[in-house]
């Protein structure tokens, strides 16, 4: 085990990354600088021909999603979404057509363009109008990937603005409903956040699935195992064997979430199914970006997220503090739980989020090998050298 910093390019496929004291090895894991590992993200997505506000955008917020600790929505994303440039599925340096707009209204058409560029610009439209008139919907089509919704939670917050945020994903069927094998659905986000001021906002932020893909994934490839009822297979029953999902991958290839006998199972039984049902009837139906799927498709929709968002300025509700002092009171009172194990600690929405920032800030965004060799091949494949790889990381 290597736990200092790494000189070692060879195994990083060769083309630098592992000269930089911003990079070390520790655990069988690669640690990499959060602020590092943003530069150099930035500098792909800008080679790949986003401009340089956009790239920066972009990595800043996958970077984030790591620093959160929700891998799955992060820098792990290079190397797909650079796929997706190229395959003409979403475009660079897009601004939203608003479609139809009332003081209180925007529907909005993302033109599948970056969600970190096109979801800011939505909720920059959402949180004025809120302000403007108390409150505001956006409803947001054909985005890119929108990311880690918590996100567009914070953004809102920042402006005083209390926030919901409720998302589909077209064209990904995943997910079986509560009592079924077959897939209806996806692993569609459910997200809420109310501002604090002078204190972190509190954010709420969950896939309606057990557990989000990017998870079974991991537990594909031998890593943290999933909950027993992560999963139904084909027999309907349920399993935490990430296997149904994917059916038998070919030696060589990546495994395909489409292509398994079974699904991911919704959360929180009919209740969480109902959640995810609704998911697709705001972010796909009411927005206009449509569902996962339809009866009548013949093929697989094409992929985007759409997002309906609700914004209340708390300004608008109340003339005085008393909404902070209120939600500062339930915060403490909620924590002062007493906790079901010894030793154990009651939680508010997105304190772990935050508790693993803070830790990140200090350790480096933990990665597997695999995960930085891929960030490593996505820079080689816009063009870097080790040279400008080991620049921008330094
Ligand atoms: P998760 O299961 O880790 O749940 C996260 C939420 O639960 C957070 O609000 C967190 O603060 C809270 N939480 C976690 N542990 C807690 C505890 N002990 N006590 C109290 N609260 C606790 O998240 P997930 O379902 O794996 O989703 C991960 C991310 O994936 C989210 O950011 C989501 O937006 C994103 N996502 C995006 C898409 C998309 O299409 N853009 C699709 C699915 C998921």
């Amino acid at each position: 085990m290597n736990d200092g910093n790494c000189s070692d390019a060879a195994t990083n496929g060769g083309i630098g990354g592992g000269a930089s004291a911003t990079v070390r090895r520790a655990d069988g894991q690669v640690y990499v600088d959060a602020r590092a590992m943003e530069r150099l993200v930035g500098v792909i997505f800008e080679r790949a021909g986003c401009d340089a506000e956009e790239a920066h955008r972009i990595a800043w917020r996958l970077t984030g999603a790591n620093l959160r600790g929700h891998d799955s929505h992060g820098v792990l994303r290079t190397r797909r979404y650079l796929e997706w440039m190229e395959d003409g599925a979403v475009f660079p340096g897009r601004r939203i057509e608003v479609e139809r707009e009332t003081g209180v209204l925007a529907v909005i058409d993302g033109d599948y363009g970056f969600g970190q560029t096109v979801g800011e610009q939505t909720v920059d439209l959402g949180v004025a109008k809120a302000r403007e008139h108390g409150v505001a919907v956006t409803a947001l089509k054909n985005a890119g990937h929108l990311g880690r919704i918590g996100d567009w939670a914070e953004r809102a917050a920042e402006s005083d603005c209390a926030s919901i945020h409720m998302v589909n994903v077209r064209g990904s069927l995943i997910v079986a409903p509560y009592g079924a094998i077959e897939r209806r659905g996806s692993t569609s986000p459910f997200c809420a956040g109310v501002p604090r001021p002078g204190a972190p906002p509190i954010v709420h932020d969950f896939a309606t699935s057990v557990v989000a893909e990017g998870k079974a994934m991991v537990a594909l490839h031998g890593g943290k195992p999933l909950p027993g009822d992560a999963l139904v297979d084909a027999d309907g029953n349920d399993t935490s064997d990430p296997r149904p999902l994917y059916g038998e991958t070919p030696p060589g290839r990546t495994p395909d979430p489409h292509a398994g006998p079974g699904a991911l199972n919704a959360f929180g039984l009919h209740k969480g199914s109902g959640l995810n049902f609704f998911m697709e009837m705001f972010g796909g139906a009411l927005t206009g970006s449509g569902t996962a799927a339809a009866l009548g498709d013949t093929g697989k929709r094409r992929f985007c997220n759409g997002m309906l968002s609700i914004y209340m300025h708390v300004g608008a509700f109340h003339d005085d503090d008393w909404f902070a002092r209120e939600v500062s009171a339930y915060v403490e009172y909620w924590k002062a739980a007493r906790p079901s194990r010894p030793g154990g600690e009651v939680l508010v929405p997105g304190e772990k989020e935050r508790r693993t920032m803070a830790e990140r800030r200090e350790s480096g965004l933990p990665l597997p090998e695999g995960a930085w060799a891929d960030i490593l091949a996505a820079a080689e494949k816009v063009g870097m050298s080790g040279g400008e790889v080991d620049a921008a990381l330094s």
